[in-house]
């Protein structure tokens, strides 16, 4: 085996443990590669005559006359398997001098006190499975992207203020199925957070969101959405597209829908950049940051949608309607205390046409709601 050696080199031999790098030639003497043999947990004695005979054999000497004891082969006891789990629960256990082993796929750490996630483990890139809840982080590091097998992160019970748009536009966007935010600071995601389009389970309870991301409808794969406890005053429009089964907005300050009380925005006539945003959305005229500048792509990526089906951008009527939550998922939990099931969500207008249309209908439906209960009282 040792006769092959091109070259030998033994970096470190730490108690038990060897390392030896061997350089061969593969096809000339200018492409060379590398290969490290591993030993570990060895006999001191039986190591040391491995050493001895390699050190003979690579000067050229006869291992004939060594006392080399025979092959048995290994059990499979005998073989260490990679470590791919590991759950660390107290602040105690936490490893602080030796590294996390890179075979890694499942790690927790929780309970650790932890104020940032550790540089160790945004190396361990085999990481599928990511619990880093009962710490004290506030920030995520950009490089938490780079871990792209990532299918599960769980964050609850930290102090973290934000979720960044670097995060959602990283390699994350397309491993991350799980992703628990529970228990922090939130007050608002990104726009791009509706980039993570493999997330199936999102927990967002107990945090201090003002909105949901507008665009929340394009996470066409999510089932599982809580965002208890937080302060959402309604939902976005985009809310309808969602197609869940299970639901949990308990506890969020809704206010009461009056579609009869519009919030006025339109500004006529329309403004030349108000006209050319809504054709370009209208006819699906492609755009991007080498033909328009960034601002205006932003504008463009949530310009709202009037009921007609037509774009708006800085110019609308919007208002708010009741949604029973059962039109979006399977099963919902209450709401509130009272036992509903209902939400209010936005809904958007292009033109007074369009609003004084809808207000027909709304009232048409009131009148005849009113109506039948005369017939029935009747
Ligand atoms: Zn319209």
């Amino acid at each position: 085996m040792v006769c092959g050696f091109d070259a030998l080199f033994i970096p470190w031999v730490l108690q038990h443990r060897l390392i030896i790098t061997e350089l061969f030639p593969l096809l000339s003497d200018t492409h060379k590669t590398a290969q490290k043999v591993l030993i570990t947990k060895a006999n001191v004695i039986n190591l040391k005559t491995f050493l001895s005979a390699v050190r003979l054999a690579h000067q050229g000497n006869d291992t004939g006359v060594l006392p080399l004891s025979p092959l048995v082969p290994a059990k499979n006891s005998d073989v260490e398997k990679p470590k791919t789990k590991m759950i660390i629960t107290s602040r105690r256990d936490y490893p602080l001098t030796k590294s996390f082993p890179f075979s890694l796929e499942h790690l927790q750490t929780s309970y650790c006190k932890l104020a940032r996630v550790d540089s160790r483990v945004l190396c361990l890139r085999k990481l599928r499975k990511l619990d880093l809840s009962h710490n004290h982080i506030k920030q995520l590091p950009a490089t938490l992207g780079d871990l792209v097998c990532l299918q599960e992160l769980d964050l609850h019970d930290n102090h973290l203020e934000a979720f960044s748009g670097a995060l959602c536009s990283s390699g994350l966007q397309k491993s991350l199925q799980l992703l628990d935010l529970s228990q922090n600071q939130i007050q608002a995601l990104p726009l791009e957070f509706c980039q993570l389009r493999g997330l199936v389970q999102l927990r967002l309870d107990d945090n201090a969101l003002l909105r949901l991301p507008c665009r929340i409808g394009q996470l066409s794969r999510l089932r599982f959405l809580s965002a208890a406890r937080n302060k959402l005053p309604f939902l976005p429009c985009d809310f309808r597209k969602l197609s869940l089964e299970n639901l949990d907005l308990f506890g969020n300050p809704f206010e009461q829908p009056n579609p009869l009380v519009p919030n006025i925005q339109l500004k006529i006539p329309l403004t030349l950049l108000e006209c050319a945003a809504r054709a370009t959305v209208n006819h699906r005229i492609p755009y991007g940051c080498h033909l328009l500048p960034s601002h205006l792509c932003k504008d463009l990526e949530v310009a709202k949608t009037c009921r007609c089906g037509s774009a708006c951008l800085s110019s609308f009527i919007q208002i708010t309607v009741t949604m029973n939550l059962h039109h979006v998922a399977h099963t919902v939990v209450l709401v509130d205390n009272m036992g509903g099931t209902e939400a209010p969500v936005l809904c958007y207008f292009c033109s007074l046409d369009c609003y004084s249309q809808f207000l027909d209908r709304h009232l048409q439906s009131n009148g005849m709601i009113s109506h039948l209960i005369l017939v029935i009282t009747e």
